[in-house]
């Protein structure tokens, strides 16, 4: 893999994740690119609740197959329903070819669950690009 475009790419994420703020609260202000042939092809950040999250934005805003698409998203994405379909089970079924992820969600209804999803559906998934700036700006918006 290439650590230096992983970094550039997420550290577009983390400053699209702060975007999300304030309308996204009570869910964590996360952000997500979709990257085809090392280039953005789509962006999103976490809606209001209800709406969508980062990943379902950016997937919103793109036509396109993503069979080789990598996406980049600050927390890991969600295994569980809440008010909107979960992400991690979204990106599994179509079929997305890759996934790195800044940090793992400590939330108990997740946590490494939503890579399980993942990984079972045989992506591709990274974990911890870029894990201590997206921290140090998330961590006070992520249940224990
Ligand atoms: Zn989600």
């Amino acid at each position: 893999m290439d650590l230096l475009n992983d970094e550039q790419f997420m550290l577009r994420a983390l400053a699209l994740s702060k975007l999300a703020l304030p309308n996204c609260r009570p869910n964590p202000p996360v952000g997500c690119v979709l990257v085809k042939d090392n280039t953005i092809v789509s962006e999103g950040y976490t809606q209001a609740p209800g709406l969508h999250h980062a990943e379902a934005q950016a997937i919103s805003h793109y036509d396109g197959s993503l069979n080789d698409i990598t996406a980049y998203v600050t927390l890991e994405p969600c295994s569980f329903v809440g008010r909107t379909p979960s992400c991690a089970h979204t990106l599994a079924g179509l079929n997305i070819k890759r996934v790195v992820v800044a940090m793992l969600d400590p939330d108990p209804r997740n946590s490494g669950k939503g890579i399980k999803v993942l990984t079972d559906a045989g992506i591709d998934v990274d974990i911890g690009v870029c894990h201590d700036e997206v921290g140090t700006f998330i961590s006070p918006y992520l249940l224990p």
